[in-house]
């Protein structure tokens, strides 16, 4: 799947490996006045590498180094563009590591390339977005805010309300401090890099925030009553299933239960 659509002035890339009829995961790049947020997955490198040369961006901007957002990095240089990044993801790019076998199979293989540092702030032609460094679904993580026209683009930070497992390097508390610190902010619009734009965004990530809540709760009420991790897991997500195993556990239910629980008890 691979579409190319707009709204209020942003241009939205939505593309997913499909196998069997069904869309693995979708991912999302946006273009807006000239700025490139996301540089999509590896996978649709020459499909993207069309648009661009449709769209001219003039510079880019990763929210982090994952290969879904920044694994075409040497398309970008191509174009003539340094991507900005956070600082830590600049080594990661210019030598990522090997991936596990399914992110390659789902996203592709990242490419490496050159990225530089990102200021205070982004400025286009009609834009200034602010800079708003946002750890938890990763240490590199930034989200972009435009104030005045109310957007803010947020990675892979929102992605989904309910959460059902989590990555081995996700950092639950800090998610839940940017989480707050974002909804906090006075925009509307909420650019999802696996959604895409989504109305009502500090609604939107209030309800991941008090969904994630309820969950430590839960988890720490099943705790109290004397469940193994496994019992708890179970009834809070259900069993364990494919991701865990195609992961190699690098995504799990479990993850998520243990996570919870560290949490829980530190409050
Ligand atoms: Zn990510």
């Amino acid at each position: 799947m691979f579409q190319v659509s707009a709204s209020q002035g942003v241009t939205c890339i939505k593309m997913g490996r499909t196998m069997l009829g069904r869309t693995l995961r979708t991912t999302c790049s946006f273009i807006a006045d000239g700025l490139a947020v996301e540089g999509g997955s590896p996978y649709f490198k020459a499909k993207l590498d069309a648009v661009y040369q449709e769209h001219q961006p003039r510079q880019a901007v990763f929210t982090h180094g994952h290969e879904d957002h920044a694994g075409n990095v040497d398309l970008f240089n191509k174009l003539g563009i340094t991507p900005h990044v956070h600082q830590s993801a600049i080594n990661y790019l210019a030598s990522p590591p090997v991936i596990p076998y399914y992110r390659r199979f789902v996203w592709g293989t990242p490419a490496a390339g050159q990225s530089q540092i990102i200021g205070e702030v982004i400025e286009t032609e009609k834009h200034a977005f602010q800079v708003i460094a946002s750890p938890g679904h990763s240490e590199d993580h930034l989200c972009l805010y435009e104030e005045k026209e109310g957007w803010l683009f947020t990675g892979d930070l929102y992605v989904g309300e309910r959460i059902f497992y989590l990555y081995k390097n996700e950092n639950l508390p800090r998610m839940k401090e940017t989480l707050k610190k974002l909804a906090a902010l006075d925009f509307s619009t909420l650019f999802c890099s696996h959604r895409g734009p989504l109305q009502k965004g500090p609604e939107v990530l209030t309800r991941k925030l008090l969904h994630i809540e309820a969950l430590e709760e839960k988890a720490r009420a099943l705790q109290l009553k004397g469940l193994s991790l496994p019992d708890i897991t179970r009834q809070l997500l259900g069993k364990e299933d494919y991701m865990r195993f195609i992961s190699k556990g690098e995504f799990s239910k479990t993850a998520l239960v243990v996570a919870l629980l560290n949490h829980g008890q530190k409050r």
